[in-house]
């Protein structure tokens, strides 16, 4: 099965290179338009470890909002079920960095994915570790055997400096009493956490855990089974801001994006894939990210549907 696989990957990735990039990279972090366009990888991990890769599958890149999906990883194995008193798990249907639904539910962000969720993530993080930035980064350096790990600093100032969004977001739930941390601190840790960089290898081998029942390829547990299943009905529900119905029509797999143009997506018991391409679609997922994922699983019909 493998080597049909690994050559449906590298037919779609040549495909999907030469097609015009419609999209458009994010400027409102200005380190993200720093980027080079051209870079386009893609590299997917077996749960028996045999992975395979193509093009810039190996230069590193800002997760960012990916890094949502282990924040609340820990969070939730922390808190439990109580989580979901301080944030919903619903689509939003609207904009990732948007204020509108807080005033109606009264604080509570749609789901934990979107900016104001994750924010809710970082607070809580903040409450239940003694250092919320080294003990989430020891977290991620654990379940993606990368042990050098760090934030990029350069990244998370740049975002920090243009952060009037996220800032207005933060203050706007502390109104509603959800943030229990001053405003300033949690969003330090916010942008710090988005600012992790992954190559596509090291992202798809650092989510084999969610599609492997919450265990590592090793065998050590990071989240009981049932945890795992729940975070995967949130990525395939709310993993792509408000484009999430389109991803699992076209892709049909859980997964994540972030605005630094990478996307995750996982089969559960089968494997996981990563893909980076810096232009965004009109939604903010890649554009020929996603077009590179959808042609891989309509040519191989491995996808949950
Ligand atoms: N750090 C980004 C922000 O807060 C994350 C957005 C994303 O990747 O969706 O705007």
């Amino acid at each position: 099965m493998h080597s049909s696989y690994y050559n449906i990957i590298e037919n779609a990735y040549r495909l999907t290179k030469a097609l015009e990039d419609k999209g458009k990279l994010a400027t409102y972090i200005p380190e993200l338009a720093n980027v080079d366009p051209s870079n386009f990888g893609i590299h997917t991990t077996n749960l028996d470890g045999t992975n395979f890769g193509v093009g810039d599958n190996l230069k590193k890149f800002s997760i960012q909002s990916i890094a949502k999906v282990l924040s609340l990883t820990l969070a939730y194995k922390i808190l439990g079920e109580e989580i979901w008193e301080r944030v919903d798990v619903e689509p939003s249907g609207t904009k990732f960095d948007s204020l509108l639904l807080l005033e109606s539910y009264e604080g509570i962000p749609r789901n934990p994915f979107i900016n104001s969720g994750a924010i809710v993530i970082c607070d809580i993080l903040m409450t239940h570790l003694n250092n919320a930035h080294k003990d989430f980064l020891d977290f991620v350096r654990d379940v993606s055997d990368l042990p050098d790990l760090t934030y990029s600093d350069k990244i998370a100032d740049s975002e920090k400096a243009k952060g009037y969004r996220n800032t207005a977001l933060c203050n706007f739930i502390k109104s509603f009493d959800n943030i229990n941390n001053e405003p300033e601190d949690v969003l330090d840790f916010y942008f710090d956490m988005c600012s992790l960089e992954m190559n596509c290898q090291q992202l798809s081998k650092t989510f084999t855990f969610l599609a492997n029942g919450g265990r590592k390829l090793d065998g050590k547990k990071i989240i009981s089974k049932g945890k795992a299943k729940r975070i995967n009905a949130i990525m395939l529900t709310c993993g792509f801001y408000d484009e999430s119905g389109e991803f699992a029509f076209r892709v049909g797999l859980p997964g994540k994006s972030g605005v630094g143009g990478g996307i995750v997506a996982l089969y559960p018991q089968q494997y996981t894939i990563a893909v980076w391409s810096p232009k965004l679609n009109p939604n903010g997922n890649s554009f020929k990210g996603m077009t590179l994922l959808e042609e891989v699983t309509t040519h191989s019909e491995l996808s949950i549907f």
